[in-house]
């Protein structure tokens, strides 16, 4: 098919679209179907023996470790639960460096040598897997003669069950590491980070008195964004079918300046979808429960409930791929990348996240009472002081070639690191920093500030769009997280930057308490001192504006525009450092991951080279000489007819298609071009040479696109693919 015939096929088809029968009886509340694909609390106490359940509990609550010699047991009653539940197949999931999911499965059965077969699932099955690890991105820790990798089980994320019309399979969230132990994976590292976290944080409970505050953890809530379109378009666009992006597409006439998509009304057929695929997720337990419309047309979000950071990151994964598969049955695809359109908003993932314990409740959570209120001081100052030091690895923490289109581009945070308080909690930081300077004068107030300060609202009442890392009124969001990547960097970076920061508070409180001093006065001096080294990261005013770029720099604040610029945060001395002094990942490991990072900056953006290439010179410069050989040849038959002929529109295809030719040309040698100096050399390469060569090629396409004829133009458009649904 050419020029238009394959779009408007691609109409017809949404056209006639029959939506698929509900998969779900009506009598099937989502609150009777929470949770029943899950091996869950109840399902392993009801089936396991009491000391076995009492011990896999002791792990999962209590962070103990886990007992090895009650894995059979668990094994064999998670077998009889999944079989039950139709499963055939068992697979051990886990996260590698690419930020999916990976799956290794394995059948029940296993041949007896007689010809039959019994289902086999030991708890050595379950407890250790061995995928190849060699396949997987490892920055070095492993080469293919060396391959062994092992998956462990991750007690605390519970087994799953994965439903498909051919048969069940058992899910199995591990760990993933090599056979040296080094971690080749998200998970391995955020439960250490958690782990870091929690004992720093425990030092500071106990100096408030808390003694027994139960399992301490980090929580988090992921708010996902994305984009829906109907299928048939993005499999006429190799563009978003190879890289999830359009790298073509003239602006349409209307965009999103009308702001009429933002909480509007949700189209019928989007509305199926969405409850489709929360139903989904409820059966695997996770708690989707936010949904509404985004500020670009197409562009909708959903937001479970926060959960423990690890499981948060683990269902996070788990929603990405129900969404995509759902998606499908109903006609459509979900593009998780930050910037599928050019000229309209991209895609974040706002990572909301707070700490608490069992028997303390929410650490950021400002109390009833004086003694809760400096508490939470203590651990908000430490958030404060944490982003102030690191804002260069939580940027890292979110960089990635995708990212890299949205992050400072007036619709999501710039890539400056600042925090956004609200007036109310700024202003009690302000009364903090000043307390030092007058506590002499008025004792009784701010000497003993901390005890006297208002109860403090859980509502900031205000809300800064424009803030990278916003304090909520009982949590932080950090709103710089791409909506394709993993929550587990941003979240093992702000669990090992704030163990730092709490185990300097702790260090500061406990050495002032042992000197004597009285412990409010103590409290008061160390908040006093981290606003005042690190008040400098608080901002409440617009991050979008040209101004804070100045006065950022003024500041002392790090502003790392691309990928490339951030990575290198990840290796700097200090960072290795705290990375492995808080035993989250080795030197070793961090080297990795930095290489990793730059390998599949270079690769993605390599296949979008090669991609805008293809359809560059394949698909738009045919269709535009199409169109300039019959605007000559109507010139030259009126000219023969002796009719003046009107050569303006033939002048308005040819240059922007010499523009392209030359592109194109340009495109093709710098993608032949084998650039030196390794992985890094790759990736810069990739920066400065690829993406501005990809650039001019796009401009004379999109330039091309608002002058060729319209039934010669090959790809869905951006209004089609935008307002059909
Ligand atoms: P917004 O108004 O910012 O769009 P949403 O309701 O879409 O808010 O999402 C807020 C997210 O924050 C949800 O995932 C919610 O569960 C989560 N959240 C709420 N309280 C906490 C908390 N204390 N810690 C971590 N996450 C939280
Ligand atoms: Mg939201």
């Amino acid at each position: 098919m050419s020029g238009s015939a394959a779009r408007l096929d691609a109409i017809n088809a949404v056209k006639s679209f029959v939506p698929p029968a509900p998969s779900f009886a009506a009598h099937e509340a989502p609150g009777e179907i929470f949770g029943q694909n899950v091996f869950s609390r109840d399902v392993m106490q009801a089936r396991l023996p009491k000391a076995v359940f009492r011990s896999v509990m002791a792990t999962i609550d209590g962070g103990a470790p886990l007992d090895p010699s009650v894995a059979d047991a668990v094994a064999s009653a998670m077998k009889d639960w999944a079989m039950d539940r139709g499963a055939t197949h068992y697979a051990h999931v886990f996260y590698p460096l690419t930020n999916r999911s990976a799956e290794k499965h394995d059948s029940f059965l296993e041949p007896d040598g007689e010809g039959s077969s019994i289902a086999e699932f030991a708890g050595k099955t379950l407890v250790q897997g061995e995928p190849d690890a060699s396949s997987f991105p490892n920055g070095g820790l492993r080469s293919t003669y060396e391959a062994r990798g092992y998956t462990a089980w991750d007690v605390t994320s519970p087994a799953y069950i994965l439903e498909n019309a051919n048969g069940n399979t058992l899910c199995i969230p591990t760990v993933f590491v090599s056979f040296t132990g080094e971690a080749l994976d998200l998970k391995a590292p955020l439960l250490r980070s958690q782990k870091a976290m929690a004992d720093q944080a425990k030092r500071v409970l106990a100096l408030f008195g808390h003694i027994e505050p139960g399992n301490v953890v980090s929580f988090a809530g992921p708010e996902q964004e994305y984009f829906l379109i109907d299928r048939s378009f993005s499999l006429s666009r190799p563009d978003l079918l190879n890289c999830g992006r359009t790298l073509f597409g003239a602006k349409p006439p209307k965009g999103q300046e009308f702001d009429d998509h933002y909480f509007g009304s949700i189209p019928d057929r989007v509305l199926a979808f969405m409850l489709d695929a929360e139903r989904e997720l409820f059966k695997l337990g996770v708690p989707a429960k936010t949904r509404h419309n985004e500020v670009a047309p197409g562009q909708f979000e959903i937001a479970p409930m926060f959960e423990q950071a690890n499981l948060a990151a683990d269902h996070q994964q788990l929603l990405m791929v129900t969404m995509r598969k759902v998606a499908q049955r109903h006609g459509m695809e979900v593009l998780f990348h930050e910037k599928p359109f050019a000229g309209v908003n991209g895609s974040g993932k706002h990572v909301n996240f707070s700490f608490g314990g069992g028997n303390v409740g929410n650490l950021l959570l400002p109390g009833d009472t004086p003694h809760d209120n400096a508490q939470f001081l203590v651990f908000c100052a430490a958030v404060i002081r944490a982003v102030h030091r690191h804002g260069g690895l939580l940027r890292a923490s979110v960089a990635s070639s995708t990212n890299d289109h949205r992050l400072g581009a007036n619709e999501a945070p710039p890539a400056i690191i600042s925090i956004f308080l609200g007036d109310q909690l700024a202003d009690v930081f302000d009364q903090v920093a000043k307390g030092g300077a007058t506590s002499s004068k008025e004792k009784g107030t701010l000497t003993i500030g901390v005890d006297t300060l208002p109860v403090l609202p859980t509502d900031p009442g205000d809300r800064n769009r424009t803030s990278p890392f916003a304090f909520t009124g009982n949590r932080f969001e950090f709103r710089a997280p791409g909506s394709l990547q993993s929550i587990a960097p941003p979240m093992i970076t702000i669990n090992t930057i704030v163990a730092e920061s709490l185990d300097f508070v702790a260090d500061e409180l406990e050495a002032k308490l042992a000197a004597g001093e009285e412990f409010n006065h103590a409290v008061q001096k160390v908040l006093e001192q981290i606003v005042s080294d690190h008040g400098a990261v608080i901002f409440n005013g617009d991050g979008y504006s040209d101004e804070w770029q100045v006065e950022a720099a003024s500041r002392g604040l790090k502003n790392l525009k691309t990928t490339l610029d951030a990575l290198p945060e990840l290796v700097t001395p200090e960072s290795l450092a705290l990375f492995s002094r808080y035993g989250v990942l080795s030197e070793q490991e961090s080297h990795s991951r930095f290489e990793v990072a730059l390998e599949q900056y270079a690769l993605s953006v390599g296949v979008e080279a090669k991609l805008s290439l293809e359809i560059g010179g394949t698909i738009i410069l045919p269709a535009a000489l199409r169109y300039q050989t019959e605007l000559a040849q109507n010139v030259a038959a009126l000219k023969a007819a002796g009719v003046e002929a009107d050569t303006s529109l033939l002048e308005a295809v040819s240059t922007p298609l010499a523009a392209l030719r030359s592109a194109v040309a340009e495109l093709r040698t710098a993608v032949a071009h084998h650039p030196d100096g390794g992985t890094a050399g790759h990736a810069l390469y990739a920066r400065d040479t690829l993406l501005p060569a990809m650039a001019a090629v796009r401009a004379a396409a999109d330039e091309l696109e608002t002058v060729v004829a319209d039934d010669l133009w090959p790809l869905p458009t951006y209004q089609e693919m935008l307002f059909i649904l």
